[in-house]
């Protein structure tokens, strides 16, 4: 068989090399050995879609019209329920025909933005340590990512002020994202104040991810991008049903606010790909205009995971802050560690395996990612196990 692998499109050889590959061998290779593992790396909820979603679903799919080709930009239906939604959340008005664009999965938006706004050379804004697609993704549209370093002393909020004059210059993308994944921070609306104030000077598109907007544990929940004077002038936002709903599987999501933004992914989709199925468009129809109690219901049993786990930590020694949003913690790794020898060590003499920081950027190095996607009794029994080889 030929190997075509050295005839990789440039644009993919380029990408940076999967760091979390290592921890994937070595997650087969407990579980091949059959250890016990308490695996925390999965960003992926752990309880099944709901019970309503699941039947209108078993409904939708009787639709004949769901059979055929869906639309592009999706149901007008759907993209209706998402304007209603928006507006009794986050208190925004969206006109669903043109600042609304149905996703397949926020993901898939993300990866295809900057195929529709970089030329070769043009530059995207990516907060390092994040989610890979943002860099990923520029890179293979032939674009090149430049790394805002989240920190601790700024709260894991990117310092703009710190961004080169010639880098501004050739940015046409800022990609952010809050509630954060991995660090778990959250953003108030003075930094995205700030956020447009940056954009309408440097002309670059704000491109804000918020799949963790209803994953949070305080009273007052985080805001939208868009409820900032002026966001909707200089930029748009991802929004996810993946998180709120427990539809990974599913795959849908919406894209929202500048119009000329949404018809410029938009283009790019005609040419890519022919919609969400209708049938999904439908189930998530039901899932934003149905009862959120389940909703709130999760956000109980995650918050009694971090309390859990959190608490545990501390009590072992680790350093971190608690998250009041996301189902991350994202935990400092001891003196003497790196993220991913205290991820080994964890993994062969705890059996407990959690993701290392610096798979998600240079700045992530120094921390360990645990994900509350496992009950609480499995929990304290990680922090058991930690404890004891500590
Ligand atoms: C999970 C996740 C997504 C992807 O969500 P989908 O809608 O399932 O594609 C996007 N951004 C971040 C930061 C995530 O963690």
């Amino acid at each position: 068989m030929t190997d075509f692998s050295d005839r990789l499109a440039g644009n993919l050889v380029k990408l940076p090399p999967y760091l979390f590959a290592r921890i994937d061998g070595l997650r087969e290779e407990a579980l091949a050995k059959g250890v016990d593992l308490i695996d925390v790396t999965v960003g992926d909820p752990d309880k099944p879609t709901f019970p309503a979603i699941i039947r209108s679903m078993k409904q939708a799919l009787g639709k004949v019209e769901n059979h055929q080709y869906p639309s592009y930009v999706g149901k007008l239906s759907f993209r209706e329920a998402v304007a209603d939604w928006y507006k009794t959340r986050f208190g925004v008005s969206l006109d669903p025909k043109s600042e609304v664009l149905t996703l397949i999965g926020s993901k898939e938006g993300i990866g295809h933005i900057p195929f529709a706004f970089l030329d070769p050379g043009d530059v995207s804004l990516v907060p390092d340590p994040a989610y890979p697609v943002y860099a990923a993704a520029t890179i293979m549209a032939g674009g090149e990512p430049y790394s805002l370093p989240l920190e601790k002393k700024n709260g894991f909020l990117p310092d703009f002020d710190r961004v080169p004059g010639e880098i501004v210059k050739r940015a046409k993308l800022l990609f952010l994202n809050y509630p954060n994944n991995p660090t778990s921070a959250t953003a108030d609306m003075d930094f995205f104040d700030r956020v447009v104030d940056f954009a309408s000077r440097t002309g670059v598109v704000v491109c804000h991810d918020n799949a963790y907007s209803e994953t949070y544990f305080e009273a007052a929940p985080p805001p939208s991008f868009l409820e900032a004077e002026g966001a909707r002038e200089v930029g748009v936002e991802f929004h996810s049903l993946s998180k709120i709903y427990n539809m990974t599987g599913w795959r849908i999501g919406f894209l929202v606010g500048n119009s000329s933004v949404i018809s410029g992914l938009g283009a790019i989709k005609t040419n890519i790909d022919s919609g969400a199925f209708g049938a999904v468009q439908d189930a998530g129809i039901a899932a934003l205009t149905g009862d959120q109690r389940p909703v709130e219901r999760m956000r109980r049993l995650y918050k009694r995971r971090r309390n859990a786990l959190c608490r545990g930590l501390r009590r072992i020694g680790l350093k971190l802050s608690r998250p009041k949003a996301t189902f991350y913690v994202w935990c400092e790794v001891p003196k003497g560690y790196t993220s991913e020898s205290f991820c080994i060590h964890l993994l062969e003499k705890a059996a407990v395996l959690c993701t290392p920081g610096h798979g998600f950027g240079t700045h992530g190095e120094g921390y360990v990612r645990f994900a509350l996607t496992v009950d609480v009794p499995r929990l304290e029994e990680a922090v058991e196990r930690i404890a004891a080889v500590l």
